[in-house]
């Protein structure tokens, strides 16, 4: 690309100015760069085009009358998956790094943006582009932040790199693929990851001041398909914590603004998508979506057991109850949020039906929060399929 006087005084904007999504900034990166130039069309926050950047990576837009596309995205198969050797410290076994670093020594990619934590402080993001299979390493385990990951682009194209892969998390992959032709590459990889209810650094802090016994040696946390929030700490032990039993009330504003009007659960743009939501406790979730994401996946699949995609249950009971819940800020005792998940956990909703429900539960409480909070941007924010999805469920009036 051409880089014009334009972009220059774009960039030159101070910080407060240069986040045209203001509020809703998600922090993606973009505007750090002079990509800032495309943030109008690029913004998740300020353009919402997922289905016809669906059809520009896949090929095709999702299929709203078939469930599985309707939740998942665009795919061509589905599976849970783990690595027979794990990585030690990954968030789960490890299986986003290994094709990272797999990518980057069979030639495929030159090199790879990905996010380590800074020197200081683990849980504070610092993007990188890594070209060797160490840093790729050093960057696993999620930095449950948002992230600036886009802040490396301008160096990509400094670098004169032509073949990339680029993990990441929706809001990043919308913006990145809205200026993916504008980057010089001969190719690019998108590996992405699902991702919900991020935060702030100071959001974060007080999550794990609420919610944990021990805040300050929490290694990571996930929000498992068990139905209960489980902290790795220091020493290795594991702190589990009901979802049910979390203080609601204190965690009300805890979210991002942008992940409460984020309908990208599941990052639709990616080539491949490696989660766990719609997968049995224990299992990742591998989501192929076009073709170049079945070539990634295919350099590590002699290292993975996989089965396939189940499901049981049935969400959506729990679904419409949990909205008023939500609503009301309710908080129950622990010794009767650890009973409800005992009983949910042996008779509730598993696998592509736990997905279901985690993506159900969100969007009702991120469509309910953009009509309260930003009514004239409710029709053009929220993509047909969460309107169809949200539709399903009585909603409160107001
Ligand atoms: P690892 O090999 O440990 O690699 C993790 C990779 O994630 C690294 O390459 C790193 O660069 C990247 N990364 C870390 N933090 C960030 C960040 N803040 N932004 C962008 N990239 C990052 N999966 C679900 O199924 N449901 C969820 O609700 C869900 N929420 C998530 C929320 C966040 C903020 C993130 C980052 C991920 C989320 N995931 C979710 C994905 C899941 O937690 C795992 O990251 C995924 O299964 C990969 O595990 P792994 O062991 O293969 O990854
Ligand atoms: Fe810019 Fe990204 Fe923030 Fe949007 S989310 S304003 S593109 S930094
Ligand atoms: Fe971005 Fe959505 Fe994740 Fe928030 S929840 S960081 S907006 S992908």
């Amino acid at each position: 690309m051409s880089v014009t006087p334009a972009h220059h005084k774009a960039k030159a904007l101070p910080t407060v100015k240069r986040r045209p999504a203001k509020a809703l900034c998600s922090e993606c990166g973009l505007c750090d760069t002079y990509y800032i130039h495309y943030v109008k069309e690029a913004c998740a926050f300020i353009t919402q085009h997922i289905s016809e950047m669906e059809v520009e990576a896949h090929g095709r837009t999702r299929d709203l009358d078939r469930d599985r596309d309707l939740y998942f995205g665009v795919h061509q198969e589905m599976m849970a998956a783990r690595k027979k050797d794990p990585i030690p410290g990954a968030q789960w076994t490890g299986i986003v790094s290994s094709i990272a670093i797999e990518m980057l020594q069979q030639g495929k990619v030159e090199g790879v943006v990905c996010v380590q934590s800074s020197q200081s402080d683990r849980f504070q993001p610092t993007p990188i582009i890594a070209t060797t299979p160490e840093e790729i390493l050093a960057a696993r385990v999620n930095k449950p932040t948002l992230s600036p990951n886009l802040s490396v682009l301008e160096q990509v194209e400094r670098s004169g790199m032509k073949r990339l892969l680029v993990i990441g998390v929706g809001c990043q992959i919308q913006a990145l693929r809205t200026v993916e032709k504008q980057l010089g590459l001969e190719k690019l990889y998108v590996l992405g990851t699902p991702c919900v209810d991020n935060v702030s650094r100071a959001g974060l802090q007080k999550f794990l001041e609420t919610t944990s016994r021990s805040p300050e040696t929490v290694v990571h946390y996930e929000f498992m398909q068990d139905f209960n929030v489980h902290f790795k700490h220091e020493d290795g032990a594991i702190e589990k914590v009901p979802f049910f039993g979390l203080n609601t009330k204190e965690l009300k504003d805890v979210f991002a603004p942008s992940c409460m009007t984020c309908f990208d659960y599941v990052n639709s743009l990616a080539d491949l998508v490696v989660g766990y939501m719609g997968a049995p406790f224990g299992w990742q979730w591998v989501v192929v979506r076009n073709d170049t994401g079945k070539e990634m996946l295919d350099l590590v699949q002699d290292k993975l057991f996989t089965q396939p995609v189940m499901s049981s249950g049935d969400r959506t009971a729990a679904v419409q109850q949990g909205i008023a819940a939500y609503d009301n800020a309710t908080t129950i005792p622990m010794w009767l949020a650890w009973v409800i998940s005992f009983v949910v956990n042996k008779i509730g909703p598993k696998g592509l039906e736990y997905g279901r429900f985690s993506i159900d539960s969100h969007f009702i409480r991120n469509y309910l929060y953009v009509r309260r909070n930003y009514p004239q941007k409710l029709e053009a924010h929220v993509p047909e399929y969460a309107k169809r999805i949200v539709s399903r469920y009585k909603l409160p009036e107001v």
